[in-house]
């Protein structure tokens, strides 16, 4: 038995995911309590709604339509992974299904799929009071593409919904069993239509396996820096056909005690090396430029061009060596 999730305890669930969330309306209020029971819920049904644009998608599934009335889910996920929350209590999205699946579902007893329905929206039990519903923005035509963006929205929502629960003392699982695809629950529906469901209850069951704040973007599995030894970087900065490494580069390559981290710092100290020589050269010609017309020698110039460099030089190499100390 799970008693549903109230509004403030979605809200704080989907925002500790890191789900960027619309409220729209009257959402904590806007529902089909008054048609019939919600909850316990049991589980969550994922859907795709055959439509095209955010605004008009969202309207529909608050409102719904002359044959059925809003609102049609819970929350609408968009195409650029935002979810506009457009109901809470009884919504109109699960229909009828079939009981052995809600069973399944609810003792979280099945493998990798539940047993095919074989009752659906016209012939099955309800399955309104019983599922959390949410609609992804998408054509269902098996060519429009789901960006990365929402389908990583899909997995946050369903994985909040899983850790609220749990967090309450529900038994809901953490394999992400209690969530659903609507052709799981009705014979007669083929969504969601572009992702396999036993695929995100996997990717929601890894989500589960972090913390709520987890960013699968910069977590360690996919650090950009992560396998790269300092031979690639050695090769990647020295590469001979390209620019000739200095001689003692080479240290680079043979010193064992040398971490990559090592050659980015010699290439800092280089560059460092490279802009005071710049700036000191610029100084020293600026210098000159007032002495040309009292009659400086090209000898006069070089020197003074020289010694500016080799004072930026020294004074930059003591600085490298005091931070490295
Ligand atoms: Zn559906």
């Amino acid at each position: 038995m799970a008693t549903p999730l109230t509004a403030d305890q979605i809200l704080k669930a989907l925002r500790a995911e890191g789900v960027r969330v619309i409220e729209v309306g009257n959402w904590r209020t806007h529902n089909r309590n008054h048609k019939g029971a919600w909850g316990p819920v049991n589980g969550s049904i994922v859907h795709h709604t055959v439509t095209k644009g955010t605004a008009t998608t969202v309207a529909l599934c608050r409102d719904g339509h002359a044959d059925l009335p809003g609102p049609l889910c819970h929350g609408v996920i968009a195409k650029d992974g935002a979810v506009h929350l457009v109901g809470w209590g009884r919504t109109n999205h699960a229909g009828g299904g079939d009981g052995a699946v809600l069973a399944q579902v609810t003792a979280e007893s099945y493998d990798v799929r539940p047993t095919p329905p074989t009752k659906g929206n016209s012939n099955g039990s309800d399955g309104n009071h019983a599922f959390y519903g949410w609609e992804c923005e998408n054509l269902g035509d098996g060519k429009d593409p789901w960006p990365a963006v929402q389908y990583d929205a899909i997995v946050r929502v369903q994985a909040a919904l899983i850790r609220a629960h749990r967090t309450k003392g529900d038994d809901w699982g953490t394999d992400a069993k209690s969530i659903i695809g609507h052709l799981e629950w009705s014979n007669d529906k083929v969504d969601p239509r572009g992702f396999p469901m036993p695929q995100l209850r996997t990717d929601v069951a890894e989500r589960l396996a972090h913390p709520a704040n987890w960013n699968p973007t910069t977590s360690e599995e996919d650090d950009p820096m992560a396998g790269i030894t300092k031979q690639d970087i050695y090769d990647a900065v020295w590469l001979t056909d390209k620019v000739p490494a200095p001689a003692d580069a080479a240290n680079a390559k043979t010193n064992k005690s040398w971490a990559a981290q090592s050659v980015l710092t010699d290439l800092h100290a280089r560059v460092r090396r490279m802009d005071a020589t710049t700036t000191a050269q610029a100084a020293a010609i600026k210098a000159l430029a007032g002495q040309l017309g009292a009659g400086a020698d090209t000898a006069t110039i070089v020197t003074a061009v020289e010694t500016a460099i080799r004072d930026a030089v020294i004074h930059v190499d003591v600085n490298v060596n005091q931070k490295e100390n």
